[in-house]
């Protein structure tokens, strides 16, 4: 059970390192803390944060569903950060350091501070529209491409992280991730548990000991703690599993045990369907109607571009202002962008009034030089919109292939 728990562990960290370092993609925008530290700005605006897009809300869906289902089973099985502090705890233990338990009272309090740290997190973010978390996300340091905006900070807390885990068994999981405390009211009410037998249980104590969120399972009948991750320890310890004194599953009244690869396999098909949501149902993670133009006129139509530097919320708010220029390459038939910020060519749909304007038109206010009146001076588009060819050397000046929308 243990191996099987480290090779999914192993899969999840694998497919992160890839797409972060390897595809060079936007971790961030699969993570299900995101879709928590965006649903304000959405919600009010129709916007998402930064680079978030609409598939962190379908990770943060799946993630709800399987904590309702697994408990915690997200930390023990997909986190990445979970899976390094475990890992570097078991090698520390490995070499002769084993982290140190933690007293009952002073666990349980400290537990508590992953509150403080949500509610501090989602106050900063959502009165400034942004990720105010990047500064010291331990998560941001350790999973990104390093880029300009990582700060001193996210590299101290990741240091703080990687120590702490050699010291105590995964502390950052334990007391102080948001996202935890995201999780754990639900994960109360979470569907499967470790079940104990009172008969055939020789009261060893063997599976409260291996526990690493110091859940007393020799204890109790059933395990209801919110903390538990699923990660199934304490079964594969128990001399007497086979006897059937411990076991995963359902709640005892149903009767019945369930394998690990059912775990297993929840979570998988939970993500996947989460992924595919995404791309068969991109909503977009931008949204921008022009005030007064609402209501489509009968006739609406829909230019459908590529847009290049269009990488995250800020780009595609300063997108919106080159589209709504008021010098010769004003649209006056312009009345909605709808886009998909991201890196490489971003997915925009651009709705106008086909009998004031046209693609070609929209395409050339994109990319044209604008008079900046309160500087006095000209600035050239930072966007470049895939093939349109402004000068007409190539003689081409279509759309280009249209571009379908979704997550990178
Ligand atoms: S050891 Fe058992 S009780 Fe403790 S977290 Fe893992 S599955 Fe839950
Ligand atoms: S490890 Fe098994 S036998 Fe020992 S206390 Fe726990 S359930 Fe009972």
């Amino acid at each position: 059970m243990k191996t099987t728990r480290r090779i999914v562990q192993f899969g999840f960290l694998t497919l992160t390192l890839v797409g972060v370092f390897v595809v060079k993609g936007n971790a961030e925008r699969w993570c299900p803390f995101g879709g928590v530290e965006a649903i304000y700005t959405y919600a009010t605006e129709g916007n998402m944060l930064c680079s978030l897009g609409v598939s962190n809300f379908y990770i943060l869906g799946a993630l709800l569903l399987i904590t309702l289902l697994l408990r915690r089973a997200f930390c023990g099985y997909a986190c990445p950060i979970g899976t390094l502090s475990e890992w570097l705890g078991a090698g520390a233990a490995r070499l002769g350091f084993k982290p140190r338990s933690v007293p009952y009272r002073l666990d349980r309090g400290l537990a508590k501070l992953k509150y403080v740290v949500l509610v501090v997190i989602l106050y900063f973010t959502w009165t400034y529209a942004e990720l105010e978390f990047r500064v010291a996300d331990p998560c941001y340091a350790l999973l990104s491409r390093h880029g300009e905006d990582i700060t001193f900070w996210a590299y101290v807390v990741a240091g703080a992280v990687v120590i702490g885990s050699l010291l105590v068994i995964m502390p950052f999981c334990r007391w102080l991730c948001p996202l935890a405390a995201v999780m754990h009211p639900l994960s109360r009410f979470g569907f499967t548990r470790v079940k104990r037998d009172e008969e055939t249980c020789i009261d060893c104590g063997l599976c409260s000991k291996v526990c690493p969120t110091g859940i007393p399972v020799d204890k109790v009948d059933e395990v209801k703690a919110a903390r538990c991750m699923s990660c199934l320890n304490c079964v594969t310890v128990c001399p007497r599993d086979s006897a059937g004194a411990i076991s995963w599953g359902p709640p005892k009244a149903f009767g019945r045990s369930w394998p690990q690869a059912a775990l297993i396999g929840i979570i998988l098909v939970c993500f996947a369907a989460a992924v595919g949501a995404a791309y068969a149902l991109p909503i977009p993670s931008f949204t921008r109607v022009v005030e007064g133009r609402g209501d489509l006129p009968a006739e609406s139509a829909i230019a459908e571009l590529e847009v290049y530097n269009l990488s995250c919320r800020g780009r595609a708010s300063l997108f919106a202002y080159f589209v709504e220029r008021d010098d010769v390459y004003e649209l006056p038939g312009y009345l909605k962008i709808e886009a998909w910020p991201g890196p490489g060519a971003a997915p925009v749909h651009i709705t106008f009034d086909p009998t004031q304007t046209d693609p070609d038109a929209i395409s050339e206010a994109i990319m044209e030089p604008y008079y900046d009146a309160v500087s006095d001076i000209w600035r050239s588009s930072p966007f470049e919109v895939s093939g349109y060819d402004p000068l007409g050397l190539d003689g081409d000046t279509s759309e280009g292939e249209q571009p379908s929308p979704g997550a990178d």
